[in-house]
């Protein structure tokens, strides 16, 4: 109860009083916003970043070399930057890494023609060139345990030996009205006002929006794809295709979520297009015959995988820490580059102007690079349990957080953002941001959600800390680059990036100058925790329905 009259008396002479503002205005920079504005536009690295962590380590799948190699470029190059305190932080993933080395598909008969597809993560190679006749299952429509058995008892003698065409081709719409590409300014002050009674906005990811509650009679879509491995695998198929299900020949591969390579056989996801056309010869009654050659490679080094930390040291609060960050992990089908390359570079970027610019913060400032994100926000879990702990069972360092920034919504420049806390936590960002609205900057919130899901700051929120995500245009993130064959340097708008750099370095800098930390939740006010879901806790997990249904 004290602690809440305190934060109340803090928010009053914060916003009405003003005293504690002034005096750590008097003590930060007042020219440091036109500095870093110019420190970014005359001195940017953000493409040469973009460039190392795609087109040279792209892509990079946790427990992957690649992975390893891009973190330890990360660590060079914070170091030559004057970083200090460059190091990676090892966390057990406890499998072992996986890449795609080489693949081909082609259809032999009735036509020749090449295939576009991409292997699930952590499923076999097919051993060499492999040619047989395809077939397709088609289970049917949200299936009982029982109507799923007598299905699969009724194909199984068409399984062995040939590929398998996994499930009915989707038909994808066109879209005959694209989604805009940037939120309009109307929407995001309305978002951010303090007196919206709508409240702040809780994240635009897929994995966010409500879901129907499952009938527990039927099996789910995760359910159905463990049973047909299963089955292919007792049965003696040789290679599994899915449709990738997307528009304009994407491909979204995930992964086997056993991370067990003998519970699958070989597994492409194949473009939507190509998918379509084989599934349409076959309906016709036409013998379809195709050609495989897989080689994945495991690395068993992989179970321990690594965060990549570099920091600016503080001065007289040294022992306070102002994190931020993003996952340098990605997905395997094309180089990972906005999602999420493209963060990674950003906050480097960010405490590269304010080094460069020679500022001495009053808070140590530390960067993140996560891995393990992709699988289930692994790497920053495992990071907040080790020096953190949790509100519930708090470890020293706990009490010496202020804030932890995360960007991880594709290229889009930074227009907000939302900070787990009480209202009061909000208002020193809110003052931060507000000199950057004509770069299109709209406000901040607070939220009060500690779910875990969408990306590493609700890790921090699922602990109580003050976790800050940064609210981005859409550009084409959902639409075309999430987690798809197009993920690419091409998709980055540069001048996008430099913005949100900007942005995200002042707004740290402020923070690392004020007299106190942002206002937290109290024992008292504390949301509790949420019930653990009985599915995955990543919203970036495989949804196989998710983009689907969105088109
Ligand atoms: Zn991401």
């Amino acid at each position: 109860m004290l602690k809440r009259i305190a934060v109340r008396l803090l928010c009053l002479s914060m916003t009405a009083l003003g005293p504690l503002t002034t005096l750590a205005q008097q003590q930060a920079d007042p020219d440091i916003n036109s500095k870093i504005r110019h420190e970014e536009g005359s001195h940017s690295q953000i493409m040469h970043t973009m460039h190392y962590f795609t087109d040279i380590y792209g892509p990079r799948l946790t427990g992957s070399p690649n992975h390893k190699a891009a973190a330890d470029w990360a660590i060079k190059q914070m170091k030559e930057w004057g970083f200090e305190n460059a190091h990676l932080e090892p966390w057990d993933f406890g499998h072992p890494g996986w890449t795609n080395e080489h693949l081909t598909a082609h259809i032999l008969s009735p036509v020749k023609d090449q295939l576009a597809c991409r292997a699930l993560a952590w499923t076999p190679g097919t051993n060499g060139t492999i040619t047989a006749k395809a077939v397709q299952l088609i289970p049917p429509d949200k299936p009982t345990q029982a109507e799923m058995d007598a299905y699969l008892n009724s194909v199984k003698d068409k399984v062995k030996g040939n590929i398998v065409l996994a499930g009915k081709h989707l038909f994808v719409k066109v879209v005959i009205e694209p989604t805009p590409r940037r939120s309009s300014d109307e929407t995001l002050k309305k978002r951010y006002d303090p007196n919206n009674p709508e409240g702040p906005p809780q994240g635009n990811r897929p994995g966010n929006r409500e879901q129907e509650p499952p009938d527990p009679t039927k099996l789910t879509a995760r359910q159905i794809n463990e049973q047909i491995d299963q089955f292919l695998v007792a049965n003696g198929a040789v290679l599994r295709i899915n449709d990738s299900a997307l528009d304009h020949g994407q491909i979204r591969a995930f992964n086997n979520r056993t991370f067990d390579l003998t519970k699958t056989v070989p597994t492409v996801v194949m473009r939507n297009e190509d998918y379509g056309r084989i599934s349409r010869i076959l309906a016709d009654g036409t013998r379809v015959e195709l050609e495989f050659n897989i080689a994945n490679k495991t690395y068993p080094e992989g179970s321990t995988s690594y965060n990549t930390i570099a920091e600016i040291s503080g001065t007289d609060r040294k022992d306070e820490v102002i994190m931020l960050g993003g996952h340098l992990d990605s997905w395997h089908s094309a180089t990972g580059a906005t999602d999420n390359a493209i963060g990674c570079a950003t906050m480097m970027e960010a405490v590269r102007i304010l080094k460069a610019i020679g500022v001495k913060p009053r808070r140590t400032i530390r960067v993140a690079l996560w891995s393990g994100e992709e699988e289930g926000l692994l790497g920053s879990q495992a990071y907040v349990k080790e020096h953190f702990g949790s509100v519930e069972d708090p470890r020293p360092e706990f009490f010496k957080l202020d804030a932890y920034f995360n960007i991880d919504a594709g290229t889009g420049r930074a227009r907000g953002a939302a900070v787990f806390g009480p209202p009061a936590a909000a208002e020193p960002l809110r003052k931060a941001l507000a000199p950057f609205s004509d770069l299109g900057v709209m406000g901040a919130a607070a939220t009060r959600g500690r779910n875990l899901g969408g990306s590493d700051h609700t890790s921090f929120n699922h602990a109580g800390l003050p976790g800050i995500g940064v609210n981005q245009d859409p550009i084409e993130y959902f639409q075309y680059t999430w987690h798809t064959s197009l993920d690419t340097y091409e998709h980055i708008i540069e001048d996008d990036a430099k913005t949100s750099a900007i942005v995200i370095a002042a707004a740290i800098y402020q923070l690392a100058m004020m007299d106190e930390m942002l206002p937290r939740f109290g024992k008292d006010d504390m949301p509790p925790l949420p019930k653990p879901s009985p599915e995955t806790p990543a919203a970036s997990q495989p949804r196989p329905t998710g983009s689907q249904q969105r088109r």
